[in-house]
Order: C-alpha cells, then sequence, then structure tokens
C-alpha cells in the first residue's frame, strides 16, 4: 500500500482517477479549477500534480513543487507544460497519447460526411421551420481520394474507417511503413504536393512542429485540386488561416471543416470571417471530447502513477 504520497488534481477529470488512485492508497485532493496564484501557494505539499489543458504548469509553479515527483496530464498535448524544466529537476512528465485516437477520428469522419454531405445546411433549414428538400444536393465520399497528412495514431484510425466508406487513400508522412499501408489499404503519396494535387479531400493529423507550421500556405493550398476539401482537427498552427480564407474566398476550395484554431477561442477578424463563411463547418476544438476518452484518459493516468510509485 502506498502511504504518504499527495496527489493534487487541479482540473476535473473522470472520477476513474481519484478514485483509482485513493484506492491504491494515494493522498487525492481534487482541486478543480485552481487558479494559478493558489496553485503556486500549495504546490509545495504534493508529489504528483495531475492537469488537463487549462493549467499551465510553469517554470515557476515547478520549481516551487520542492515535493514534485511527476506532472501527469490527462490528453495529448504537453505545450502546456514546461517540461524542459520539469525533466531538469528530474520530476517525470507523462500523458495519455492514445486516449483521444477514436475521439478525434470519429469527428473526423464526421466534419467530412457533414461538409460534403451539406447536413448542416439541411439541418438549420429544418430548424427555422422549413422544407427546402430542392436545395440539398451533396456529393458522396464512395469513390473519393482522401489525402491523409500525418500517418501516425489518429491518421491511421481515419484510414480504417475511411476504407469501410469505400475511399481510396492516399498517405504523406516522414515516416510511413509499408506494413501500415498494406494492413489499411492505403498508397503513399509522392509527396506533400503530389497528395495536394491528387486528393478529393485533405486531412490534417500531423504533430506542431517547427517544420509542419503553416504546413498549408498559399503555396500548398495551390497545388489541391479545384473543388477539394480541407479537414484540420490536429493543431491550428498547421494551416495558414488567411491563406485559407483566400483559398475558400477564390473558389479553389469548395469547403473546409476545422476543430482547432490558431488562436482558440479564435480573435482576430480573418479568423472570425472564416468561420462565418457558409461553406465552412466549425467546431470549438472538440475532438477529445467523448466520455469513452475522458474515462480512458483517466484510468491511464492512475494506472501509470500507481505503477510508477507502488513498492518493489
Ligand atoms: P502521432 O504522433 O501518432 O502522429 C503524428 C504523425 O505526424 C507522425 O506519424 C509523424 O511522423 C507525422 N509528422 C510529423 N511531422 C511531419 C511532417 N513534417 N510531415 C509529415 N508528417 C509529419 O499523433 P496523433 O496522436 O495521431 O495526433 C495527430 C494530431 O492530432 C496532433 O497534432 C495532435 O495534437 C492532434 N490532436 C488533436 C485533438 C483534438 O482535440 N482535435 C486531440 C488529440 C490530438
Amino acid at each position: 500500500m502506498v502511504i504518504f504520497m499527495k496527489v493534487l488534481i487541479a482540473d476535473e477529470v473522470d472520477q476513474e482517477c481519484p478514485s483509482r488512485l485513493r484506492a491504491a492508497g494515494f493522498d487525492v485532493n481534487e482541486w478543480y479549477g485552481i487558479s494559478p496564484d493558489d496553485l503556486k501557494k500549495v504546490i509545495a505539499d504534493y508529489d504528483i500534480l495531475v492537469v488537463r489543458s487549462r493549467t499551465k504548469v510553469t517554470k515557476e509553479i515547478i520549481e516551487l513543487g520542492k515535493r514534485l515527483k511527476m506532472i501527469a496530464r490527462v490528453g495529448v498535448g504537453l505545450d502546456t507544460i514546461d517540461v524542459k524544466t520539469a525533466e531538469s529537476m528530474g520530476i517525470k512528465v507523462i500523458n495519455t497519447p492514445q486516449m483521444s485516437t477514436v475521439a478525434v477520428s470519429e469527428l473526423t469522419i464526421s466534419l467530412m460526411l457533414n461538409l460534403l454531405r451539406g447536413t448542416y445546411h439541411a439541418i438549420d433549414s429544418m430548424k427555422k421551420g422549413l422544407w427546402e428538400k430542392k436545395h440539398f444536393y451533396g456529393n458522396e465520399l464512395y469513390g473519393k481520394t482522401l489525402g491523409i497528412v500525418g500517418f501516425g495514431r489518429i491518421g491511421k484510425a481515419v484510414a480504417e474507417r475511411a476504407r469501410a466508406f469505400g475511399m481510396k487513400i492516399l498517405v504523406h508522412d516522414l515516416f510511413v511503413e509499408n506494413g501500415a499501408l498494406i494492413r489499411l489499404g492505403a498508397a503513399r503519396a509522392p509527396s506533400l504536393e503530389g497528395l495536394l494535387s491528387e486528393s478529393d479531400i485533405v486531412t490534417l493529423h500531423v504533430t506542431l512542429t517547427s517544420e509542419t507550421k503553416h504546413l498549408i500556405n498559399a503555396r500548398t493550398l495551390s497545388f489541391m485540386r479545384k473543388g477539394s476539401y480541407l479537414i484540420n482537427t490536429s493543431r491550428g498552427e498547421v494551416v495558414n488561416t488567411k491563406d485559407l480564407l483566400d483559398a475558400l474566398k477564390s473558389g479553389r476550395l469548395a469547403g473546409a471543416a476545422l476543430d482547432v484554431y490558431e488562436n482558440e477561442p479564435p480573435k482576430e477578424p480573418w479568423e472570425r470571417e472564416l468561420i462565418s463563411l457558409p461553406n465552412v463547418i466549425a467546431t470549438p476544438h472538440i475532438g477529445a471530447q467523448t466520455r469513452e476518452a475522458q474515462v480512458s484518459g483517466a484510468i491511464a493516468v492512475a494506472e501509470n502513477i500507481i505503477n510508477a510509485f507502488k513498492p518493489l
């Protein structure tokens, strides 16, 4: 039984996390929504800090955490944690990269269906009490080429689902294993530009790095087929928003679906304009927000903490 290990949970997580930790003997304090000032005051009392994206774990907070041994992020991105400072102080940083794979891939498929079929317009029209049946002609996914940029966990899960719709899959990634291509019936694109010029729909699933920031810009957008679609559920900065707005207004792209933005929430006039276009579907970064993903992330974090600190 683990004793005297104190855990602070700073953001709301599924109850599976605190209840598993308590059952294993950890002393858990759930202080959801704790302010940065309060966190600074109390962090010295804790061995383990559990956060989601709301809590910014800065250098100052980490340095005040004299007892800290682990920072656990329920979620994927570690951009809200100063990992370098933590690691230089011997504090382990963990996350749950698998938890959102199904949730984000299902959202991507749902955005793609909605975008091509125009269901969002039809739903709006019905809610207004109208019956505009003849206005709503959409397109099918069947037989279309889906270009997947970034063939990691989520990119592969999207490919698996898109195959069920009879789509042809084209892939661009820095590292693509032949086994995964064969298993998922996908083909390797000759280059990013080659993928963009051969796809009816392009979906982005790369990690955000200095190379992928603004990977989709005026130059790369010019390779996309006239009348094609772009979906971004990866990170907002992968797309140059102003250039995407131009591509949509000029008619090069038929539409776009976005879950992520350069500013969250979007605040610049060009971001607001982009979202307000009739051929753009926008969701407020909800990719990972399924109950199932939250439960699996909470369990994964609790089990990782228990395994890391269980007595030998
Ligand atoms: P992953 O690490 O499994 O896959 C990312 C892939 O991108 C890797 O295969 C990598 O080789 C590839 N890549 C990196 N740089 C590249 C480049 N320059 N050119 C081509 N390919 C490149 O990550 P994942 O779990 O599949 O997540 C994919 C994206 O989804 C990430 O950006 C992540 O932040 C985002 N995400 C969004 C949500 C959401 O709520 N919308 C939730 C979870 C993850």
